[in-house]
């Protein structure tokens, strides 16, 4: 089907069937007009004409809000050119088109009338007969079908009713087209508004997030010039401007809202957005001299949590412009930008915080850097001098320790019983400060890492046992138990017997010191496979003594350490709570982690009353012999 231009030949007056058959044509042009009414709005009036030989058949929409009527689609030259210039009736306006709007009722008109030939004002100048019906769908009036004659003839009832018909299935065509049309709006506008909720999302300083809305909003919203204002104290202060000729300029402009008939005001106050059709008609605009005139406007609210915490502007050059739709989507699209807004505010503070923090951390970090290197260099100077010290009393005390074994033994001592026993004192004294500084020189080889080890396959058991006699008076003395489990048939490890021997005599002599009269001390033995440390063997000396609180357990193998308290440090060595110099636990841990082993410490908690015990294990690394198999060289 074309349409044709053509002035058609007047049909003679159509048979039954023929007219049924031309009708068909005209419906079949009318159900297609969804597809796209400007086009197929041109055929069915062409069709119509066509059809039923009229003169001129034409269909005027209303417009602006049912002000006036709009020329929508006409036959012929005439036709084209009413379109072309956008015809328009004011429903107001005495003319056929006019009064059929208003009243809602089919009318006609023939040239007889002179009185009232201002009626076909809009009609062709050859027209002598003119017949206006209603367009209405859904009970709702929505324009007029306008056919004209050239003849002076009156439109039969027959006519009327058949035009009556096709009015009606124009009307629903229209309406169906508009909702096809809406739908397809919306669909269009929730992709838009999805893909600028993806494209605002993600973090964004508050820097970029401004320019970033308003690229993003002119594909939801197209506009001439955009503003996104931020409010603060009464004010609006333009934070991203687009499509000025001055950015900088528009970039300080302030708005201040003044209360009662500020359109700015009114949109802070109400949180809705506000069109203006014509900005030339509205007494509160106030245009900005060095900016060419947009006759359109729309200002939207940024709201947060009903707070509206700015505000975009937006011009279009032509009057009207801007439509309920425009209002709807820019809305939506505001709430997502709103959040990003917020949320980049947010996103400074947080980026704020953590530079404040990471340069704090930085500074701790740094001081805390510059007091371990101190400590490690007082540490350094420490050691230096206890080991200096260490090796300057050694030499005295060595021959101070020979000149008193030798009056240990002169007659005239031994001959006087209180002689003997004062000496006796002295030898002890002497002994226990020959251990300390033993002590001393080993943690300070420890320290150095000059621990030369001379390793020899040893059994444990005997080293164990020599620890023991050692400590046999005390033992005996104190009504402690001493009980060794599973330790005689150790395999033999291959370490440095003299060291070893160091570790089993501090860890017994604590033992004793730290468990009170008439307690017990275990010594344990067992092999362990496939322990952090290879196959081991495990020695756990564990006592019924006072026990280690847990906050202590692991510094007690640092030097100098010592939790038992400072008056009970000149007890003997071995007194029950007598404290030491804190070093034992240090060479203890010192030699063993030489060795390749662990050594570390169990307890329930420090109670002296309730005496709840410790347990010390220590793991030596097990030598393989042979061909991977545990070799007992017992
Ligand atoms: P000290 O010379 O003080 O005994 P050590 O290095 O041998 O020094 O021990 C450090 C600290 O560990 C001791 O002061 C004591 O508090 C605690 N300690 C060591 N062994 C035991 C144990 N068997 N029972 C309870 N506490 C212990």
């Amino acid at each position: 089907m074309s349409r044709k231009d053509k002035k058609p030949e007047p049909a003679p007056s159509p048979s039954g069937v023929e007219r049924l058959h031309r009708l068909l044509e005209i419906s079949l042009w009318i159900n297609a007009i969804h597809a796209d009414p400007d086009e197929l709005l041109g055929q069915v009036v062409d069709s119509i004409q066509r059809n039923f030989g009229y003169s001129f058949v034409a269909v005027w929409l209303l417009a602006e809000r049912g002000q006036c009527l709009s020329f929508r689609a006409g036959t012929g030259d005439a036709g084209r050119a009413m379109r072309q210039r956008h015809a328009q009736i004011g429903v107001e306006e005495s003319t056929l088109v006019g009064q059929v709007a208003q009243t809602g009722v089919h009318a006609q008109w023939l040239a007889l009338d002179n009185a009232h030939a201002s009626l076909a004002a809009h009609c062709l100048p050859t027209t002598r007969a003119e017949l206006v019906l209603p367009l209405r769908a859904a009970e709702e009036l929505t324009g007029v079908l306008d056919v004209q004659r050239d003849t002076l003839e009156v439109f039969a009832h027959e006519d009327v009713m058949m035009l009556q018909m096709l009015a009606g299935q124009i009307a629903l065509a229209l309406l169906v087209a508009e909702l096809h049309q809406r739908e397809d709006r919306r669909r269009y506008f929730d992709q838009r508004i999805r893909e600028a909720g993806q494209a605002l999302s993600g973090q964004m300083t508050t820097q970029e997030a401004p320019d970033h809305i308003l690229d993003k909003l002119a594909a939801v919203v197209p506009y001439m010039r955009g503003l996104l204002m931020l409010a603060a104290d009464k004010e609006l202060y333009v934070v991203a401007a687009r499509g000025f000729p001055d950015t900088r300029r528009a970039l300080q402009m302030r708005i201040t809202l003044r209360p009662t008939g500020d359109i700015y005001e009114q949109i802070y106050r109400t949180g809705q957005p506000l069109i203006i059709d014509d900005v030339t008609q509205s007494p509160s605009w106030q245009q900005q001299n060095w900016l060419e005139l947009n006759r359109s406007w729309m200002g939207v609210p940024l709201t947060v949590l009903d707070r509206v915490v700015g505000m975009l502007s937006l011009t279009r050059r032509e009057p009207n412009a801007f439509t309920g739709d425009d209002a709807v989507w820019a809305q939506a699209f505001a709430g997502q930008a709103a959040i990003l807004l917020e949320g980049s505010r947010l996103y400074d503070q947080m980026a704020g915080l953590n530079v404040e923090l990471e340069r704090k951390v930085q500074e701790r970090t740094e001081e805390l850097a510059g007091a371990l290197r101190n400590l490690e260099r007082l540490d350094k100077t420490k050691s230096n001098f206890i080991g200096v010290a260490a090796h300057e009393l050694r030499t005295p005390l060595t021959v101070i320790s020979g000149y008193a074994n030798m009056l240990n033994i002169n007659p005239a001592i031994t001959s006087d019983s209180a002689l003997t026993s004062m000496m006796e004192g002295v030898l002890t004294g002497i002994n226990r400060m020959l251990q300390i500084v033993n002590n001393l020189l080993d943690v300070t080889r420890i320290d150095s890492d000059v621990l030369d080890l001379e390793k020899s396959p040893s059994h444990l058991y005997i080293l164990i046992k020599r620890a023991r006699r050692e400590f046999d008076d005390s033992i005996k003395e104190r009504n402690l138990t001493f009980e060794m489990v599973d330790v005689e048939d150790l395999p033999i490890v291959l370490v440095d017997p003299n060291m070893m021997y160091k570790v089993f005599y501090h860890m017994v002599m604590n033992a004793i010191k730290y468990t009170p009269d008439g307690g017990r001390i275990t010594v344990t033995g067992r092999v362990l496979q496939g322990t952090d440390i290879g196959d081991a063997v495990e020695i756990q000396v564990a006592d019924t003594g006072i026990g280690i609180a847990p906050e202590h357990i692991k510094l007690i193998f640092e030097k100098f350490y010592q939790t038992g308290k400072l008056s009970l440090h000149s007890s003997g060595a071995t007194k029950f709570g007598g404290g030491g110099p804190g070093l034992g636990l240090a060479i203890v841990k010192g030699i063993v982690v030489a060795h390749g082993g662990k050594i570390w410490a169990e307890s329930p908690g420090h109670d002296e009353t309730a005496c709840p015990g410790s347990r010390f294990f220590l793991q030596i690394p097990l030598m393989r012999l042979g061909t991977g198999q545990l070799r007992n060289l017992k």
